[in-house]
């Protein structure tokens, strides 16, 4: 089931976006050669305590993994996907692209967001990899419309995406997000005719989440149980934004910028 929200629970989830987004800004402000990933996770809980709310992410329990997830952050370096384990071990260093992934529950609603930030110079292939994934997040953004279907959020990241020379990962997907970090519907980044293709109707909010391979889409993950890394070793981009769907067009809450439909 799909559960849709009222304007004064999607203003609640508009301060978890909110806060997500002041974590991510202030984490991009600090990424450069010789930070750790683990003084990013740091930052990123001081910040969630001190704004009084819970981390989305550590404690999850997976049953893939069969453990709880044990950072605030996912980081994600060049050819890991997603769930990145944050490290004092993992010095970023120049040409390097790494993943953050953070989500908060504040007053009982969610918010989620990713980025994929560069260090220092990257490689040109990689700087398209990076414009082609916030690209299609924008293009999915722009679908996000009553009346719409599911899949023309999906469709809308698989066909620029594949346009582009790159491919969509298709073992992960985003999610309905509420008082639940993952709920109803699965949001796929590729039209996937086995699964339901809902009508959007105001009141969903989706965390739409393009995972862009600059190889093939095939992953597996590492014997850390989490960590999701190409199989062909190329490098991967993610960004994520938290979604709501009005009578009015999309409100991404996770963007201090976007306004109220
Ligand atoms: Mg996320
Ligand atoms: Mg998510």
């Amino acid at each position: 089931m799909i559960i849709r929200k009222s304007m004064a629970e999607l203003e609640k989830m508009r301060r978890s976006g909110l806060l997500v987004a002041q974590i991510l800004q202030e984490l991009r402000g600090m990424v450069k050669e010789g930070v750790t990933t683990y003084d990013l996770e740091v930052t990123a809980e001081k910040m969630m305590q001190d704004a009084g709310a819970k981390s989305a992410f550590k404690g999850y329990y997976s049953a893939a993994a069969g453990a709880k997830f044990p950072y605030v952050l996912c980081t994600s370096v060049n050819s890991e996907i997603i769930h990145g384990m944050p490290s004092k071990k993992r010095v970023l260093k120049p040409g390097d692209i790494v993943s953050v992934d953070t989500g908060v529950q504040l007053d009982g609603y969610f918010g989620d967001s990713a980025t994929t930030i560069a260090v220092g110079s990257i490689t040109p292939e990689d700087e398209k990899l990076l414009e082609v994934t916030q690209q299609a997040l924008e293009l999915a953004i722009e679908n996000a419309q009553p009346g719409n279907r599911l899949f023309d959020i999906s469709g809308a990241v698989e066909k620029h995406v594949v346009k582009n020379g790159f491919s969509v990962v298709r073992e992960f997907v985003g999610h309905g997000i509420g008082t639940s970090m993952h709920e109803e519907p699965q949001v796929p980044n590729y039209v996937d005719r086995n699964s339901e293709n809902p009508r959007l109707k105001p009141g969903m909010v989706l965390a739409i989440e393009p995972m862009v391979n600059a190889g093939g889409p095939d992953c597996h993950v590492l014997s850390d149980k989490w960590t999701a890394v190409t199989k062909d070793g190329r490098n991967s981009a993610h960004f994520e934004h938290t979604v709501a769907i009005t009578e009015n067009g999309p409100w991404v809450l996770t963007r201090p910028s976007s306004s109220r439909p």
